[in-house]
């Protein structure tokens, strides 16, 4: 073992402070990362404030961070896939357990016992895995990423959940040329979407909350926006979405969308909000309207993702912050003001 930097909430109403944790040495098929950005999700900040502990308990002290990028620092002796120095990721997942049908068939994400990269049972080290706010991760080769060279560092780090949340229900939908896509909330999820269902052909709408964001949304790629709050504006879109992608992290009202899906449209929710969501029933019957989850993506999916967006030259954009900024950070995504994704800089950590 050896120790590392790192901020950790001690417990749901304490602040992120420095802590010092300890991370396994490399052993055969472990890859040694030094972590140089880290993205910030409002999955974070959920489970730092004990928001989900109906379903699934905050252990203290935590270390959140799954949108991690780093250079490989060293590797085991039966590492083949990468060499010290490379450009690698780390994203929700850090193992599963590899022989269950969804493991075989490369959706680690519905493994049943998958485990995640913070607030996971870590069967190396007992506890709890801890995650990228930190500088240095050790991860199973299986688990790594390889990160396109022509990104950068800190823009690249998102792709490794906000970039995967939104990439696989899309491509799982057949979003593509002729398609009409919403999207519900410019956020960090929220904008990867845009780029992506942009990316695909699909002519897409933007659902926000924040009228200050509408420009921001035609820049990233929407052909329209609408504010949500704004009854004559959703009216105009009623029953004609092939599907909509639902990242709303809050409280909302989830049938004023469903009614806006055509026949047989999709309304797939990613957003995780922590309370549950009220929805009528004839929302769904008429149009036979369905209504999905989906989590994160598989590992040959996220690497799938990952080399798209080195070819489409797709990347998030990035609030580069230090990491002693992060709990004024967390406090801002709260209000709904980043643009779009905050990223931690880790050499603050290290200084
Ligand atoms: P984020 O950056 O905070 O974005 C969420 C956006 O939702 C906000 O920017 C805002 O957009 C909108 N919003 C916030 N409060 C709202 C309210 N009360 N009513 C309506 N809209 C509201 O968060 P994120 O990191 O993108 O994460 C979004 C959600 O996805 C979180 O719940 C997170 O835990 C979850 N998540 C799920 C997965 C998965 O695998 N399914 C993966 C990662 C994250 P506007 O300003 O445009 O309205
Ligand atoms: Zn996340």
């Amino acid at each position: 073992m050896f120790n590392a930097k790192a901020y950790a909430a001690a417990g749901s109403t304490s602040p992120l402070a420095p802590a010092t944790i300890a991370r396994r040495d490399p052993a055969e098929h472990d890859v040694e990362i030094e972590i140089l950005f880290c993205g910030v999700c409002h999955s974070d900040l959920h489970t730092v404030r004990g928001e989900w502990d109906e379903f699934s308990p905050t252990v203290y002290p935590c270390v959140p961070g799954h949108e991690i990028v780093g250079k490989v620092a060293r590797v085991g002796s039966a590492v083949k896939k990468y060499k010290r120095g490379d450009l690698v990721g780390v994203g929700c997942l850090v193992d599963s357990d590899r022989t269950c049908p969804e493991c075989q068939d490369g959706l680690e994400q519905l493994c049943p016992n998958m485990v995640l990269t913070y607030n996971s049972p870590d069967k190396h080290a007992g506890g709890v895995t801890f995650g990228g706010y930190s500088e240095s991760i050790v991860v199973e080769e299986r688990f790594v990423l390889r990160v396109p060279e022509n990104l950068s560092p800190a823009a690249a780090a998102p792709l490794l959940c906000a970039g995967i949340t939104t990439y696989s229900p899309l491509r799982r939908r057949g979003v593509g040329k002729g398609q009409k896509v919403g999207v519900v909330g410019l956020g960090g999820l929220g904008h990867m979407g845009v780029k992506f269902a942009r990316a695909l052909g699909a002519h897409v709408v933007v659902f926000t909350t924040s009228p200050g964001k509408k420009e921001d949304a035609l820049r990233l790629g929407a052909h329209e926006t609408v504010v949500s709050r704004n009854a004559d504006e959703m009216a105009k879109h009623a029953g004609s979405f092939d599907f909509i992608l639902d990242t709303v992290s809050a409280d909302h009202d989830v049938n004023a969308y469903l009614q806006l899906l055509r026949g047989d449209g999709n309304l797939t929710l990613v957003g995780a909000p922590p309370r549950p969501l009220a929805i009528s029933a004839f929302n769904l019957l008429i149009g036979r309207h369905t209504l999905s989850g989906s989590l994160i993506g598989g590992i040959p999916e996220t690497q799938e993702m990952l080399d798209f967006c080195g070819k489409h030259e797709i990347a998030s954009d990035v609030e580069v912050i230090p990491i002693q900024k992060i709990n004024e950070a967390y406090e801002r995504l709260l209000r709904s003001d980043v643009r779009y994704r905050f990223s931690i800089d880790m050499a603050s950590l290290r200084r």
